[in-house]
């Protein structure tokens, strides 16, 4: 592959990556923060009180599924 089409195949990942949205079901999480330390941009936020995460930030998410791969109950989706 050379440089334009590697070019290319980024703009494509990135294009729908800016598409994608969190979706998270709070009802699924246990509170264990997995969430809150694996995101870059730290968009979760931990209710220490609730033992629930919050997410915060949506217009700064990237996207990049670190939090989705992370939690262990399932409660977040990567969705467009
Ligand atoms: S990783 Fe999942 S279960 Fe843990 S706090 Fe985050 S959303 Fe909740
Ligand atoms: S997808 Fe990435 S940037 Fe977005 S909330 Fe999850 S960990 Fe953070």
């Amino acid at each position: 592959m050379n440089w334009r089409d590697t070019l290319k195949e980024e703009i494509r990942h990135l294009t729908i990556a800016r598409r994608l949205r969190i979706r998270f079901d709070q009802n699924k999480c246990a509170g264990v923060w997995q969430c809150y330390e694996a995101c870059p941009i730290g968009c979760w936020t931990p209710d220490l009180e609730a033992r629930k995460a919050i997410f915060r930030d949506e217009g700064r998410c990237i996207a990049c599924g670190a939090c989705v791969l992370q939690c262990p109950q399932g409660a977040i989706e990567l969705t467009t």
